[in-house]
Order: C-alpha cells, then structure tokens, then sequence
C-alpha cells in the first residue's frame, strides 16, 4: 500500500471500526486503505451547489450522495467561505431577510442559513450559514445597508 502523504511504503496496522489501517513506514503516518467516501472532492461540491439550488434539504443531499449529514453541512459552510459575493448594482428595491433552519441529530445543534432576497427577483444579495446569533445576522444585514435606498421588510 502506497502511503497517501509521501508516496512511501506502508505496512497494515491494525483495524479502526473494522477499517484496515496502514502505517507508512517512512514517514510514519497512519492512514485508512479505503475511504467510504472522498472528501474534498469538486464533484461533490458541485453537485451540493446543484442540488441545494433545485431546493433539496440537507437530509435530502445527504441521501443522495451517501455523505452524512453533518459532511453536507461542513460541504456548505466550505463552499459559503469560498463563495465570493458581488454586490448587485441594483438601487430602491425592498429585500427580504429569510431564514432556514435544520439540525444535526438533536434540536439544540441547529445550524441557520440567513438570506436576504430581492423581494421581486428573488436574488440571493447575501446569505450566511452558521448558528443564529445577532452577530451573524448582522453580517447578512450589513451587506443590505452597502446597497443604496433599500427598503427592509420581514416575512
Ligand atoms: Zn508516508
């Protein structure tokens, strides 16, 4: 087995929840043959990005991709961090500010994902995942106020 960080060669090394492990025997490294799933890969990412746009839940991307739950919501907080906002030159619109909200296992681990929409073209101007703290619906909201003459209405 090829070690996965340098390449070396690598010995088997005992089971972890009935994955073989390897340990590389140059740089000592200790790493699983089989992956159940591949993190990082962009397919995934672009297919969440694909799903999530057709209104697909996170139980739903999670099912059809075979990640877990908790894999799709870390997937979407990477892609949200990577995801490079351009403000609309657009001005005396009104915006909504919506919220969705899921958990993972039990109800006191809720995640919020805050978006503010262009009231008439439903354009996402800014969204935010995370917990539901003034602190992170502030940052949707101080987006709002960069745009000029905005009217703030509540659903
Ligand atoms: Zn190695």
């Amino acid at each position: 087995m090829e070690c996965k960080y340098c390449k070396g060669k690598s010995i088997k090394k005992g089971f972890q929840t009935g994955i073989q492990k390897y340990c590389c025997k140059v740089c000592k490294k200790y790493f699983q043959g089989t992956y159940t799933y591949k993190l990082c890969k962009e397919e995934d990412n672009k297919m969440i990005v694909i799903l999530n746009n057709e209104g697909v839940g996170i139980c739903g991307i999670a099912r059809i991709t075979g990640m877990s739950k908790a894999n799709v919501i870390n997937k979407i907080k990477y892609i949200a961090s990577k995801t490079k906002l351009t403000l609309p030159d657009e001005e005396q619109q009104e915006y909504e500010m919506d919220e969705l909200c899921t958990f993972i296992k039990n109800k006191e681990d809720t995640y919020y994902i805050i978006l503010a929409i262009n009231k008439v073209t439903k354009r996402v101007i800014d969204f935010f995942v995370g917990k539901r703290t003034k602190e992170n619906i502030n940052k949707v909201i101080s987006v709002l106020i960069l745009l000029k003459h905005f009217q703030l209405v509540t659903i």
